[in-house]
């Protein structure tokens, strides 16, 4: 497991009082399986990549996470990103366990056809490993409804009708309403818990987000519609700025009409390292993990950092920013919104019964609110970070369930 996800948990093991064989028991991965991807590209070659599931622990119930296609994807990330899971679905109280899989393969540089043929392919491989009952994907970076689409297909070609074996899968395909926007949408629920809990409005709080793709583009326009002026969003190459607060909707159709958010009229160009340095009230990363750094987090001028992407502030930067008294909202309570709706998603597959939107989010906003509430009140309580509460309140949870199991 990288540095960062296990440091955060040797903390809470000491905290809880783990045991060296509990903790042993609680960090080593349920299955780790890596497996060939080989498939035919449209000029007639084979192309070969490596495609990971690691089903981290199932203590608690079926494993889940997402399913990411970007070049860096590694064995240490996905597993890192399978723990993850672990304690952020404990931290919501969802009956599941943890894994987290992925490609190591850029999409854009495939056709329609190619990302389709490649994506049944690694069903082919893992699909007796996966299941509504065991361990059900979702979609994370790279990854989209169309893709889960193309993982219920392959899958039930084995197993027959499974809507509960993937989730994030379109409205029009069993899929539920209000899932494409849940992560962000969470995002913007958690840090209106937090700015209410200090006692402070949504309304003319300044954010910058990094990262403007599923997650970081709903938590804009949603921020947007609840009061909050968006300074700043950024892609991978590079941001905008506006000091007066960026009109969303209208960024979102510049980038459906040119494919990027650069040149949105009356923005400033900036880069992503300014984004994060950006005076503003709430910094988002919302993009890749390892963004926040011992380098960079004593130039972060925000009072209050969201973690809607997962992974985005490392060890280092984590202690500068409780040094410096900034908040850090941890990832695995402030982008749990999307397991959360994948998790309505499933029960709705399970029951044949079709949710109503506005269902959707109010359960959504019960859940996490609830959530937060258990985080900060630990948090006071033990005087720790809300890091540090997220993952006493998560590994807790798991240790309790292992037990009550008879195996801890
Ligand atoms: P996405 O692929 O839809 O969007 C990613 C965004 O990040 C894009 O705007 C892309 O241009 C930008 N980006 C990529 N590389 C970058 C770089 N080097 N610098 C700056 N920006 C860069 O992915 P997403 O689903 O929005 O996921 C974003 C983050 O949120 C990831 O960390 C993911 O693990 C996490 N997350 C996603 C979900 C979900 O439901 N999709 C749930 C929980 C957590």
């Amino acid at each position: 497991m990288s540095d960062s996800a296990q440091r955060y948990f040797e903390q809470a093991a000491e905290r809880l009082g783990l045991t060296a064989s509990e903790k042993k028991l609680l960090l080593t991965p349920h299955r780790e399986v890596r497996v060939q991807v080989s498939f035919r590209m449209d000029d007639g070659q084979t192309a070969t990549f490596v495609g990971y599931r690691i089903q981290h622990d199932r203590a608690r119930g079926p494993m889940k996470g997402g399913l990411r296609f970007h070049p860096e994807v590694n064995s240490q990330e996905v597993l890192e990103l399978a723990s993850l899971m672990t304690w952020k679905t404990a931290v919501v109280d969802l009956p599941y366990g943890g894994a987290k899989g992925g490609i190591a393969v850029d999409p854009k540089s495939l056709s329609a056809g190619e990302l389709e043929r490649m994506t049944r392919k690694f069903v082919d491989e893992i699909h007796d490993l996966i299941g509504p009952d065991s361990d059900i994907p979702a979609p994370d970076m790279g990854t989209n409804a169309q893709v889960m689409s193309w993982i219920q297909n392959q899958y039930e070609k084995y197993h027959g009708f499974s809507p509960g074996c993937v989730t994030g899968k379109p409205v029009e395909l069993h899929g539920i309403e209000g899932r494409e926007e849940a992560t962000g949408r969470g995002v913007a629920i958690i840090l209106g818990c937090t700015l209410a809990q200090l006692g402070r409005k949504m309304g003319g709080t300044t954010v910058a987000i990094q990262g403007f793709g599923n997650v970081g583009s709903y938590a804009a326009r949603i921020l947007h519609e609840m009061g909050a002026r968006i300074v700043a969003v950024s892609d991978v190459a590079g941001g905008i700025t506006h000091p007066q607060g960026l009109d969303i909707p209208g960024v979102q159709a510049h980038q459906s009409a040119t494919g990027k958010i650069a040149g949105f009229a009356g923005s400033r160009a900036i880069s992503n390292a300014e984004l994060l340095a950006l005076d503003c009230d709430v910094l988002i990363p919302a993009a890749l993990g390892g963004v926040l750094t011992q380098e960079n987090a004593g130039q972060v001028r925000a009072g209050i950092v969201v973690e809607a992407a997962n992974g985005p502030t490392n060890p280092g930067a984590d202690a500068i920013f409780n040094e410096r008294k900034i908040l850090v909202v941890p990832d695995i309570l402030a982008n749990a919104g999307g397991v959360t709706v994948s998790y309505f998603e499933w029960v709705q597959n399970r029951q044949h019964f079709k949710w109503e939107l506005a269902d959707v989010r109010d359960k959504l906003e019960k859940k996490l609110s609830r959530a937060f509430r258990d985080v900060w009140e630990i948090s006071q309580e033990k005087s720790v970070s809300l890091r540090a509460a997220a993952y006493m309140l998560g590994v807790g949870r798991v240790r309790q369930a292992t037990k009550l199991a008879g195996l801890g």
